[in-house]
């Protein structure tokens, strides 16, 4: 990996000198510290940046290691049903029953063991629609346009791992199942921090040391 930047002249001089910790893995999106900042592999070619957020879902457990982070974090399939357009039905969202302003209701969500798997098993289908007409009977004369399973991103406490790298300052990493519900912390409380000092007193409570050993193998 080469530890001079070609993307301008101006950040020429941060990114001479030896890289001072070692890239763990090889290939695609492999990273190291180099001089002040980061040097990332991707397809695209290498980006340069003085902090580095592994945001990438599951890949986070196999970045995570490459800047001495552990990211205990587990697949755990949902399946996902979507009706046509209703009328109105649902005026409030509920755990597992949401209707979009489109009109279309959203119905879940299983929760599988079953690893990488995102096959559709028609069983939980069924049975996700069969409660979802229990609880809202109208939703028995609907049809579903679209159902899929996909993986969430579940930590063994189910809850966020924010931490920042003790071997490798300017490394963070930020991950939770529940993206979309915490999109408004983290675009107001989160990117803040990252951006200044990294994470404070605040984010202490979402350290990976929680579940015990921090730094990677
Ligand atoms: C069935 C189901 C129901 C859900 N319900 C809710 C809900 O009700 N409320 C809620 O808040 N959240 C819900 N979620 C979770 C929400 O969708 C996730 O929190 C959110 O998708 C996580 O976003 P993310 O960006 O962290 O990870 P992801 O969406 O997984 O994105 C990670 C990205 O990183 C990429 N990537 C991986 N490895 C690498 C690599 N090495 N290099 C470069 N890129 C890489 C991946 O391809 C992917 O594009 C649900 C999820 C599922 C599956």
């Amino acid at each position: 990996m080469s530890a001079r930047c070609t993307c301008c002249a101006g950040c020429t001089p941060a990114w001479r000198g030896t890289a001072s910790s070692t890239v763990t893995a090889s290939g695609p999106n492999a990273s190291a510290r180099i001089g002040s900042g980061y040097a990332v592999e991707t397809a695209g070619g290498t980006v340069y940046a003085g902090k580095v957020v592994l945001a990438a879902g599951l890949g986070n457990a196999r970045l995570g290691p490459m800047v001495g982070l552990r990211v205990p974090t587990a697949p755990d399939r949902g399946h996902i049903l979507v009706t046509e357009r209703l009328a109105p039905l649902l005026s409030h969202p509920m755990a597992r029953l949401r209707q979009t302003e489109e009109g279309t209701v959203m119905i879940g969500a299983s929760s599988d063991r079953v690893g990488e798997d995102t096959s559709l098993d028609l069983a939980t289908v069924a049975r996700l629609a069969a409660r979802a007409r229990r609880i809202l009977p109208a939703i028995g004369r609907a049809r579903i346009v679209r159902s899929w399973s996909a993986l969430r991103i579940m930590s063994p406490d189910g809850f966020p791992i924010y931490a920042e790298s003790e071997t490798s300052p300017g490394a963070y990493v930020v991950t939770c199942h529940s993206g979309v519900t915490l999109a408004a912390a983290h675009a107001l409380d989160l990117a803040p921090a990252l951006l200044s000092d990294g994470f404070n007193e605040a984010f202490a409570a979402f350290s990976p040391e929680r579940f015990g050993a921090v730094a990677a193998a």
